[in-house]
């Protein structure tokens, strides 16, 4: 026979009793759909037990799960319904004969809905089949929220509809389609405010505490690879709150690394932070490093502490302090990933002080400084020549300085060329030993940096070009040897965006990019941009009172300020509240996920 359509135009309410049967059957169940009282069960009798129901392109759910699921609902909201726009109920048409089942339609054999294929047809006669589908809004208002806000989703679904007569349909699979962004926007902000509590809490419960490790750091400044003090101080302080914190020194095999471990339940996602703790020589701690250390401790203990408070129930998730020692030379990170310190962690996180802007001296924190931290090659080139009387037999010698003065003129030269975001600089460290010798060994080291790390290669293949015209028209040889090289940081918009939501939330001024900002540095590298390739990075900038930028004694005077700690606890809590997010909001972390293995791409 042929199929035939019928119509219905508003509220499922207003479906007259002498519509076409699909159209009663929508009359019926959207009220039980609509039910927050799971105890009587109101929709089971609509489905077989193994109707699937798919939402989106999710896969799919039996019916026999829908229960559940609804008593979750039930728990969250305090009043949903469906309006209806439109709704089509379509005839298939009748007659269609015996079907054999698995289950017994009356008493649904939950095993062998679950077992067996999802959709299972209805036993015996099917005498009817139709096809009903309608467009409409949801409105859901949560318990928790005081507002009592009225959370808005358009939907369109599609339900496959046997029985064998009028009174007996049941759904034999149910598509839903809904927008659910206004869901998920709502249980980001609900949730937020939540986090945020608990995190500010930790915070203010350990002020004192991180106060103390923070003067510790800065009072004490230990150089690259020699942070012994620093490891220890902060080692010692996990130990004496015995909660649950695995303490690792020398962790990775790097003497001065440490880690930190805080791990709930079984597997789940990983976050980290990392603690950086060098100084500079005859400076201090003329970079600040020791408020990143005290930043990303506290978001460290802040993330546990939230998350023990607010998610108990089982759920697995690790949080993990890494103390990365050597970032002004040298690289712990680099060290640290090949050690394996980074594998599978979903999201990790620090933040690096600078000098106040004076172009936006409100301005607290940024959450990346995109083309600010440069892929950094380093190399030490040595010339080798031949020594001479430099005046009574000159010719018998080749000068390993002429080689220098040459190379150093070539690469001025280039730098003309070279793009302006491009940086080359030197320093000569050995230049000869007597004016009365010809110089037979010289030594010069360079650093050059580059927007990416592909930008980065070419333009050092171009400088040692410069070397090795140097060497050939001095007659001099050449040895190149390279220290670990820096890549450029990539940003990961997901974190950056939660980050800024999150510190403005706390009333914690912060924008995106810092780029472009009167008063801003630009053209550092670091080795948090190494990590930034392995994992999804965050680097994000925050701003100290200081009467000098970094690397001098001025600004180290502003990273052992009061203000300065203040400013650090501040970017603590807006770390600690993505963190946790990364942990337990399933969109937001694939968010994060596909928005690194994009950037790897470029
Ligand atoms: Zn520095
Ligand atoms: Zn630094």
């Amino acid at each position: 026979m042929e199929s035939t359509i019928a119509i219905h135009h508003g509220p499922y309410e207003a479906i007259p009793t002498t519509a076409s049967p699909g159209l009663k059957f929508l009359q019926r169940f959207l009220p039980a759909l609509d039910s927050l009282t799971p105890a009587d069960n109101p929709i089971s009798p609509f489905f077989t037990p193994s109707a699937p129901i798919l939402i989106g392109s999710d896969p799919p759910t039996s019916a026999s799960q829908a229960v559940p699921l609804m008593e979750v609902r039930s728990r969250h909201i305090c009043k949903i319904h469906h309006h209806v726009y439109l709704a089509w109920d379509i005839d298939l048409g009748r007659d269609i004969g015996p079907v054999q089942t698995s289950y017994n339609r009356t008493s649904p054999n939950e095993e062998a809905a679950q077992t067996g294929q999802l959709y299972a047809p209805l036993a015996g006669n099917i005498q009817m089949k139709r096809t009903v589908m309608f467009e409409a809004t949801s409105e859901t208002t949560f318990k928790e929220d005081p507002d009592q806000f009225a959370v808005r989703v358009r939907e369109f679904n599609i339900l496959d509809l046997e029985g064998r007569d009028e009174s007996d349909l049941q759904i034999v699979e149910m598509r839903i389609f809904l927008d659910q962004r206004p869901i998920q926007a709502y249980s980001a902000i609900q949730g937020q405010a939540e986090i945020i509590h608990n995190v500010c809490g930790a915070l203010d419960k350990y002020e004192s505490k991180l106060s103390e490790i923070n003067q510790k750091i800065w009072s004490n400044p230990e150089l690259a690879f020699k942070e012994y003090n620093a490891r220890d101080n902060i080692c010692e302080f996990f130990e004496s709150l015995d909660a649950g914190y695995q303490v690792n020194r020398k962790a990775y095999g790097v003497e001065t690394a440490l880690e930190v471990m805080y791990t709930r339940g079984e597997g789940g996602r990983i976050v980290a932070f990392n603690a950086e703790y060098d100084a500079l020589p005859g400076m201090g701690h003329a970079c600040g490093h020791n408020l990143i250390a005290t930043s990303s401790i506290a978001a460290f203990l802040a993330t546990c502490e939230a998350m023990a408070a607010l998610y108990s129930d089982g759920l697995g998730y690790s949080v993990r302090l890494l103390g990365t020692p050597a970032e002004e030379g040298g690289g712990g990170k680099l060290l640290l990933i090949d050690a394996g310190a980074y594998k599978d962690v979903d999201a990790c996180f620090m933040v690096h002080p600078f000098p106040v802007l004076s172009g936006a001296p409100d301005l607290i924190s940024s959450s990346s400084c995109t083309g600010m931290y440069l892929a950094n090659d380093k190399v030490r080139v040595t010339f080798t020549g031949k020594p001479a009387h430099a005046s009574a037999a000159p010719w018998e010698g080749v000068n390993a300085l002429d080689a220098v003065v040459s190379a150093y003129v070539n690469i001025s030269m280039l730098r003309q060329q070279i793009l302006p975001t491009q940086k080359i600089h030197g320093v000569i460290s050995r230049g000869g030993e007597r004016p009365n010798v010809i110089p037979a060994s010289t030594t010069v080291e360079y650093y050059m940096r580059s927007e990416t790390v592909k930008t980065l290669k070419p333009l050092t293949e171009k400088v040692l070009k410069c070397f090795e015209a140097a060497a050939i028209a001095t007659g001099c040889t050449v040895e190149y040897e390279w220290e670990a090289a820096y890549k450029d940081m990539k940003i990961n918009t997901p974190i950056c965006d939660s980050y800024v939501s999150a510190m403005n939330a706390m009333g914690h001024n912060t924008i995106f990019d810092a780029v472009g900002q009167v008063g801003g540095l630009s053209g550092g590298s670091t080795d948090m941009g190494n990590v930034s390739y392995e994992v999804p990075g965050f680097h994000g900038g925050f701003y100290i009172h200081a009467d000098g930028v970094n690397h001098t004694p001025q600004f180290t005077a502003g990273a052992g300020s009061e203000d300065g700690f203040k400013r650090s606890l501040h970017c603590a809590a807006g770390m600690a509240v993505v963190a946790c997010r990364a942990l337990v909001d399933e969109s937001f972390a694939t968010a994060i996920k596909s928005d690194f293995e994009k950037g790897l791409e470029l």
